[in-house]
């Protein structure tokens, strides 16, 4: 087992490096970032970075480039663009759309240094995956200011289903499928579907993801509550306690064992749920896990406010013990990714649910200030290294979600997607100097130090100072390698 998988990761580079090799020579414009501190997950130089077209061509100290562009890096932090693996845009839910589509999500995630994300595709039950990747496609042709890939949210595992499996990994490079263990009748299969996927997904070489929280247990409180006029967003919270959570955490990571399918649990909030992924551990078993920032940021007194709605998403914010245990579990290497599940609504949109916290749509807008967030609460106050803080918003996911080392990294022959960052420069969050498309900020009149001052895709420069240098339609949709579950 082990043999395969490593010769698995190998041929995965050299797939990634041929990629590039091909692709070298398709641009001639050149760039040249000098005086910056270059950071990825390992190293932490003063060096200069000449791009080539779409990709880094060298390192190195007073690097020349005749007519290439010269951008001036003094004082900055020259880091990989980050990649959200985790977010949600134009996507249908509960009877209404999350408000950033395609080109107004993928711009906020650049203002903010995000330069490719990871978006969901949901299947329709009874219907097929291939119907789910069509109907996505319309939404998001032509309007990519981004780079973005695709997890296909697998909602009805089948017969037909389980023939896609090889097709989306084989041909649509969309290697990750995503599992829900909640919202029945809608989304969540059960664990015969489970294991069913688990086994045709190990055996193409993806990886299964998991929105692990126990629906009947929820669904059973949510019941509960409203039969009891217990309607404000606080019991949106109380119905989904961290037990909810850590049952289907530990029953998913069994069942990844009892399979051997590389495994990943998105939005980890809780210390219940931690110590399921320390258990798995204990008998040799990785699973990967992603926190979001704002289970490492904001708690759940928040719920107690009037406006509690802004925070309602699934599952809720929790205890500050959990925050503690969060921060631990990155700087431990148990939690890998630090992401968003950006899924923002406006305030009229929240509203839908003011009379029933069961009504409220679920999500909260964060793709543009992950990393600043993260930066400035977890480097500036000494919880994580500069280097850890690439590993978790950049390196990880790509490696996690197979597009390393095309993105990831500043790595010679890499995407040359690299922002550029001030780590001293004071700024404050608020909706109205955000770019995402809704009225509120769940971060309103927070302080940061440490701003995103260029954000660099594919080697151009794509917002600068605030300004958008490059035109809807830039992005692209990346397809994915294999991947062996492996860092
Ligand atoms: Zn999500």
């Amino acid at each position: 087992m082990q043999l395969n998988a490593w010769s698995f990761a190998e041929d995965n580079y050299l797939f990634s490096a041929f990629d590039i090799a091909i692709k070298q020579y398709d641009h001639t414009m050149g760039l040249l970032i000098k005086n910056g501190t270059v950071v990825t997950a390992a190293d932490f130089h003063r060096a200069d970075v000449l791009i080539e077209g779409e990709h880094v061509k060298a390192i190195g100290h007073d690097l020349k480039a005749d007519g290439a562009e010269v951008v001036d890096a003094k004082g900055m932090f020259v880091m990989p663009g980050g990649i959200d693996p985790h977010v949600h845009l134009d996507m249908p839910f509960m009877g209404t759309f999350s408000s950033d589509d395609y080109s107004t999500g993928t711009l906020a995630a650049l203002h903010g240094g995000t330069t490719t994300v990871i978006d969901f595709i949901l299947q329709t039950q009874g219907k097929s995956l291939r119907h789910a990747l069509e109907t996505w496609q319309g939404r998001m042709n032509g309007n990519l200011f981004g780079d973005l890939s695709w997890h296909m949210a697998v909602t009805d595992f089948n017969d037909d289903t389980k023939k896609e499996v090889k097709e989306m990994i084989e041909q649509e490079g969309i290697t990750s499928f995503k599992t829900f263990m909640a919202y029945k009748g809608a989304l969540m299969i059960d664990d015969r579907q489970m294991v069913g996927l688990m086994n045709e997904v190990k055996a193409h070489g993806g990886i299964v993801t998991v929105h692990a929280t126990n629906g009947d247990m929820i669904d059973f409180l949510v019941q509960k509550h409203r039969t009891e006029g217990k309607l404000s967003p606080l019991y949106h919270y109380l119905s989904q306690p961290e037990i909810t959570e850590a049952e289907a955490t530990g029953r998913f990571a069994d069942m990844a064992s009892y399979t051997g399918v590389p495994a990943y649990i998105v939005h980890m909030t809780c210390e219940g749920a931690l110590n399921h992924v320390r258990e798995a551990a204990r008998r040799n078993q990785r699973v990967l896990a992603e926190t979001c920032i704002q289970y490492l940021l904001l708690d759940a007194s928040l719920y107690e406010k009037p406006d509690g709605a802004k925070w309602v998403m699934s599952p809720p914010l929790r205890e500050k013990k959990d925050q503690a245990a969060l921060w631990g579990a990155i700087d431990q290497g148990t939690v890998q990714v630090v992401a968003t599940d950006h899924c923002p609504f406006s305030m009229e949109q929240k509203a839908m649910g003011k009379d029933d916290f069961s009504k409220i749509p679920n999500g909260h807008p964060a793709i543009e200030h992950r990393m600043e967030l993260l930066f400035s609460e977890g480097v500036n106050k000494k919880r994580i290294t500069v280097n850890k803080f690439v590993e978790v918003t950049a390196t990880n996911p790509a490696k996690i979600f197979g597009m390393f080392p095309r993105k990831g990294t500043i790595g010679i022959g890499s995407d040359a997607d690299i922002i550029l960052f001030d780590p001293n420069e004071k700024h404050t969050l608020s909706a109205k100097t955000h770019h995402m498309n809704t009225d509120y900020s769940g971060y309103e009149g927070m302080q940061l130090t440490g701003k995103v001052k260029t954000t660099i895709l594919r080697g151009q420069v794509a917002v600068h100072n605030g300004e958008v240098k490059i035109k809807k339609g830039y992005g692209q949709f990346v397809k994915r390698n294999k991947v062996s579950g492996m860092l």
